[in-house]
């Protein structure tokens, strides 16, 4: 998940695109009873501006399965977010991501957009009504 930043300056290229998979690490989820299915995807681009700060965004897209948060049945669901992250070389700019200029590592603004994308419930439908009690 890094970018070879000093290298695509000097080719003149300001501008890129990336993608990758990875599998995420399963105590990153924080639904219970729940697991990642497989690889999540990343896909992006980035743009290196004249400051040395890069902007970055990507969709990371995922599966995860489980048991449905009101009713314990099967459920499933495909995660799909959006993130935009800015890196910069100043350390001092809490605002932002820091890189060193050189190399830039997506591994932190990936870890976080796993976290903020997560839903807080895994339905086995739209509107499940909970365990029906007779
Ligand atoms: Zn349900």
């Amino acid at each position: 998940m890094v970018i070879d930043i000093r290298k695509m300056a000097a080719k003149g290229k300001y501008e890129g695109d990336f993608s990758f998979e990875f599998t995420p690490a399963a105590e990153k989820l924080l639904l219970p009873l729940c697991a990642f299915v497989g690889n999540a995807k990343i896909e992006g681009n980035y743009t290196l501006y004249e400051d040395d700060s890069v902007d970055v965004s990507f969709t990371l897209e995922y599966l995860i399965e489980g048991q449905c948060s009101y009713c314990l049945e099967r459920a499933e669901k495909r995660v799909k977010y959006e993130c935009d992250a800015l890196f910069v070389t100043d350390k001092g700019d809490n605002d932002n991501y820091y890189y060193d200029g050189y190399r830039l590592d997506l591994s932190s603004a990936v870890n976080d957009a796993l976290l903020f994308s997560q839903p807080e419930v895994l339905l086995c439908k739209e509107g499940c009504q909970g365990i029906k009690i007779n």
